[in-house]
């Protein structure tokens, strides 16, 4: 069975939802909504793991941001335990940012390079997509990406989340069999609309990145994964489409992406 909505991308393991988070999932499951919970470092991919653990409509994604928490490094058993736990479907939030980086120095960037393929090598050997995040480091990710798909073929796989690129980006990351996902960003500016319509049905998804980027007409409000449909329904605007028919794909798209059976 699948839901109505997919947020592909949601860190309702934040503090932010401390207070509430049953609250939370009560408004998913009414409005029929299914999330990947994201973690950014040990501590919050655990609570990730825990989350997706305890709600059959909750997967999570497990991994170290290249930039939220600098002083860790990855810790590959403490990873391997983790990716045991039930509904743990990708590896990230991994990857490159170089917009965030406190000194763009060739040391800070070798650091993110080194951590975000210790996680590449890792989603491969579990058999789990990538949840990618990058900034101002496309160059270098799809350098590296090129040249580890000679070497690991279909194994590695996954999507751009937050994709905030041009269309010449986005083929890029498509010709090498990566999905791309949109945020609430849609819903407040029309610097995407090209690259939405640009982009094929079956390469999109839907996400929150809940706490942040609340779309309109939430702008202001804590984010949260129920207003995935605000992003949903922007993205059939732009392609002129029927919404049900855009719902349906964003779903299909994550089911297949990160191989979730039901
Ligand atoms: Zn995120």
């Amino acid at each position: 069975m699948k839901p109505k909505f997919f947020d592909i991308h949601s860190h309702i393991n934040d503090e932010k939802f401390d207070g509430d988070i049953v609250d939370v999932v009560k408004r998913m499951d009414s409005e029929d909504v299914w999330t990947i919970v994201v973690g950014t470092d040990r501590r919050s991919s655990q609570l990730a793991a825990q989350i997706s653990c305890f709600y059959d409509n909750i997967f999570s994604s497990i991994g170290i941001h290249p930039t939220d928490n600098t002083a860790e490094h990855f810790n590959e058993p403490y990873f391997d335990e983790l990716a045991e736990s039930d509904n743990v479907v990708a590896v990230g939030e991994c990857g490159l940012d170089y917009f965030r980086a406190k000194d763009e120095s060739e040391e800070e960037k070798r650091r993110q390079k080194k951590l975000f393929e210790k996680q590449l090598e890792f989603a491969i050997k579990i058999n789990r997509p990538l949840m990618i995040h990058c900034r101002n480091a496309h160059s270098d990710m799809l350098d590296i990406l090129n040249s580890k798909k000679k070497e690991h073929g279909d194994l590695l796989r996954g999507n751009i989340h937050f994709f905030s690129e041009d269309t010449e980006t986005a083929k890029k990351y498509f010709d090498l069999g990566f999905a791309i996902s949109f945020t609430g960003v849609l819903t407040f500016t029309n610097d995407y609309d090209e690259v939405v319509e640009y982009s094929p049905f079956d390469k999109i998804m839907s996400e929150t990145d809940s706490p942040y980027v609340s779309p309109v007409p939430h702008r202001g409000e804590r984010n949260e994964p129920v207003y995935v449909k605000e992003v949903v329904k922007r993205i059939a605007d732009i392609k002129n489409e029927e919404y049900i028919k855009v719902e349906k794909a964003m779903v299909s798209n994550a089911f297949r992406v990160f191989n979730i059976n039901t």
